[in-house]
């Protein structure tokens, strides 16, 4: 199929607007997949991904479409990740892509993170078709949801598509919209090769493949190719399409998506973003926009039972292979002993990766409080980076911290307007600006602390907007702020696993909140246990789990003994889960208390 008659596009949508749904009747319209092999959503591989309805990594697949003007044409839909953590891997699928549809919910509306992918998509001036979904919902408002692509996205909704990704009404439109509007991709077949690496995976029997976009050039089998960022040179093995599976070609010139094996041993080196090059004749210059992606949240990760370190060292390492953007190093806690210091892209990043551990490789694991990764100046002069808490200076060697700032957009009704901005105050947010997107929606941004944000931002505007509020965020650089490491001490030991980086305004809530949580959870003991805060050695709060009296067995007296065996049996299970600190008993679920708060 000739260039002219290649379409690359991707998908744009909120969480839940019919993504998934929607790519899956344009590979049965297509015939993509035979209705037998067609399982619902067959772009989101991963269980995980499925269970909680979000597209983690992006994915392509190729289509062959008969046009209504009788032709062929070759549709590559690139899928790309829908949750603000992934946003350097959007942005890389959309460079990629000449066009995107941008899918809508009509009883929904626009969400703050379609409307950043949009503008996402315009600055890599991509074609957008706006399609109307869920139109066959009792609830839908069709004619609301383009006014919001007009007036918030400043589109012409006027051709927009009227779909139902559940019923197949509209989906024909769509793909002749594609063929239609979404220009055939430029480039040519004789200047050297360039081509972009917009995701990765790692194959067990390929090794690490890489998801290109042909810019310039073509590309063989055996041909002898460089990685620009770090000039590592490797000889292609094999190269294909997604049928949806992998499947080998012997050719992929410019304009074409697919793969690219070359017995890369670790996603390492095929790294997103970054664009391969033929070795012996090399473009001079790689394409724009590559960035390393760095972690931004860190946590301790280690294992409840001390044993398996092991085995949570090698589903690091198994997960690390097909996840470059996942860090980890080896830290000891003085509470949790040998683990791993993680770091991640964000919240959501962290989850999935404690879930796969936990799912995958039936790991039980103990992670610590996020931190984001403060910058502190000291008195001596020398300027450090820290994302662990045990590494932060004395009090009296520090001249000033930074901390990374986000610009958040948040979009919700307008009957929350007044929970939301308080939420934000307590947030130390600051407000930039408000705009309706009519008399019921308006958008809110703010400036925020990043640590804020990762604290618990998500849930609480969950809960305070009945999940009617929408987020979306952006870094923007670091600030001077008054952070204070705080510290926990359970019968005078500090507990580090327990220790966490926050604001000195917020230092004596969050005291008093963790020392009552950890009364609750700490069980009585032979001696008293005294649970302290404390901010560079002062104690701020307090509290004190009572010495244990009588014998829990005693209960039983007179009773049967089955009931005895039961509850020592209960006891028994409840020792596995805990943790001794000095000698202290301390419960797993001590170390979750600090994490979710409130
Ligand atoms: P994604 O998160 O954007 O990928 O959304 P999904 O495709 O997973 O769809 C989210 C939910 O909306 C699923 O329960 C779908 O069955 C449902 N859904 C998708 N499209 C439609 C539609 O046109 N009409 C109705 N009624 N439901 C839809
Ligand atoms: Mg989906």
């Amino acid at each position: 199929i000739p260039r002219q008659r290649i379409r690359n596009f991707c998908i744009i949508a909120h969480i839940d607007h019919g993504k998934s749904t929607l790519a899956d009747r344009l590979l049965e319209y297509t015939n993509t997949i035979s209705e037998r092999k067609m399982q619902d959503q067959v772009l989101d591989k991963m269980d995980l991904e499925k269970e909680r309805g979000i597209t983690i990594k992006a994915k392509a697949v190729r289509m062959i479409y008969k046009a209504d003007d009788g032709k062929e044409y070759l549709l590559n839909l690139i899928d790309t990740p829908g949750h603000v953590d992934f946003n350097y891997e959007v942005s890389r699928s959309l460079a990629a892509c000449e066009g995107a549809l941008l899918i809508v919910d009509a009883s929904q509306g626009i969400e703050a993170q379609t409307l950043a992918n949009t503008y996402l998509a315009l600055e890599h001036n991509l074609e957008i078709i706006p399609i109307i979904n869920k139109i066959d919902l009792p609830s839908a408002e069709p004619d609301e949801a383009k006014r919001e692509v007009e007036e918030i996205i400043g589109l012409d909704a006027e051709n927009a598509i009227m779909t139902s990704a559940k019923t197949g009404q509209g989906v024909k439109e769509v793909l002749e919209a594609i063929v239609q509007r979404i220009p055939a991709p430029e480039g040519c077949n004789e200047l050297p090769l360039r081509a972009l690496i917009f995701d990765s995976l790692y194959d067990p029997y390929k090794g690490a493949v890489a998801f290109v976009r042909v810019i310039d050039g073509h590309i063989r089998p055996k041909q002898m190719i460089k990685m620009m960022s770090t000039n590592n040179i490797f000889e292609v093995a094999e190269i294909g399409v997604f049928n949806p599976d992998m499947q080998p070609v012997q050719y992929l010139q410019a304009g074409e998506v697919g793969y690219v094996a070359a017995g890369i041993k670790n996603v390492i080196d095929t790294r997103v973003g970054d664009t391969i090059t033929d070795a012996e004749n090399p473009a001079k210059k790689p394409l724009p926009g590559y960035k390393k992606a760095v972690p931004m949240v860190f946590c301790g990760m280690y294992p409840a039972e001390g044993e398996e370190y092991e085995s949570l060292k090698e589903a690091l390492g198994k997960l690390q292979l097909s996840d470059a953007s996942l860090f980890f190093e080896p830290e000891t806690s003085a509470a949790l002993g040998f683990g791993f210091r993680c770091g991640f892209l964000g919240l959501l990043h962290m989850d999935v990766v404690q879930e796969r551990l936990e799912r995958e490789y039936n790991l039980n694991i103990i992670t610590t409080a996020p931190s984001v990764i403060f910058k502190v100046k000291k008195t001596d002069g020398s300027k450090i980076e820290v994302d662990n808490p045990t590494n932060f200076p004395d009090p009296a060697e520090i001249e000033y911290i930074e901390e990374p700032y986000v610009e958040a957009s948040i979009m919700l009704p307008t009957e929350y307007m007044g929970a939301v901005m308080d939420l934000c105050q307590e947030k130390r947010g600051t407000m930039k600006d408000m705009e309706y997107i009519n008399e019921k929606r308006v958008i809110l941004r703010y400036d925020m602390p990043l640590s804020e944000i990762i604290y618990d931002l998500f849930d609480q505007l969950k809960s305070r907007t009945r999940g009617y509020a929408s987020l979306d965020y952006e870094l923007t650089g670091y600030k001077k702020s008054d952070m204070v490491k705080l510290d926990i001490l359970l019968n005078g030991e500090i507990v580090d696993a327990l220790s966490f980086i926050v604001h000195k305004d917020k230092a004596y809530g969050r005291a008093r909140q963790i020392t009552e949580k950890l009364k609750e959870v700490i069980p009585r003991h032979l001696f008293e246990v005294p649970i302290q805060a404390a901010i560079g050695g002062k104690i701020i709060a307090r509290e004190t789990v009572k010495a244990l009296r009588k014998n829990v067995l005693a209960k039983c007296y007179g009773g049967d003994i089955s009931r005895k065996k039961k509850l020592l049996e209960k006891q028994k299970e409840g020792k596995k889960r805990m943790r001794k600190i000095g000698n202290v008993e301390l419960p797993q679920e001590a170390f979750m208390a600090v994490l979710k708060m409130e």
